[in-house]
């Protein structure tokens, strides 16, 4: 948090950043980091519909921002069992996606790749609706340009390539 006197534009480190006139103290923005899970049983996967803007009514991976004093790890295991009542555990690593097209922030998408071990099926926090689709039978409303992208990767087989 700054010490609340206005702030300035002034080029910094190779673009225009909001500085405070008082204390100069550099306000960055930078992408919020962010979790999911892609939950596979067989050709499906676990996805819910959202409750809450943006993208109300569509669909997508269990997913949510990290706070502040957990791990990324601990909170994809958190968000599944907010929204979807199960308890996951984590068996990979499926991707690193941007965001660009959530209006409240850019932010960074950690995909994990899961599998239930206990818990009972009943959406929850943000979400209405929790269902298995088969990857070649997705929802037409799917949230996130990331989400589509990493499912019809998961569909393809694909592997990411650098
Ligand atoms: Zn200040």
């Amino acid at each position: 948090m700054g010490c609340g006197s206005a702030l300035l534009q002034a080029p910094i480190e190779g673009r225009e950043r909001a500085i405070c006139r008082a204390c100069r103290r550099v306000h960055y923005e930078n992408p919020a980091p962010a979790a999911a899970v892609a939950i596979l049983d067989g050709p499906q996967v676990l996805l819910v519909r959202r409750a809450i803007q943006p993208y109300r009514g569509q669909w997508g991976l269990p997913a949510g921002y990290q706070e502040v004093d957990e791990t990324c790890e601990n909170a994809a295991v958190r968000e599944v069992r907010e929204e979807t009542g199960l308890i996951v555990r984590l068996t990979g690593l499926l991707d690193v996606l941007t965001t660009p097209d959530d209006p409240r922030k850019a932010s960074i998408l950690v995909v994990y790749s899961g599998e239930a071990v206990d818990g009972e099926l009943e959406p929850g926090s943000d979400v209405d609706e929790v269902a298995w689709y088969s990857l070649n039978e997705l929802p037409r409303e799917l949230a996130f340009h990331n989400n589509r992208l990493l499912l019809e990767r998961l569909r393809k087989g694909e592997v990411r390539r650098w």
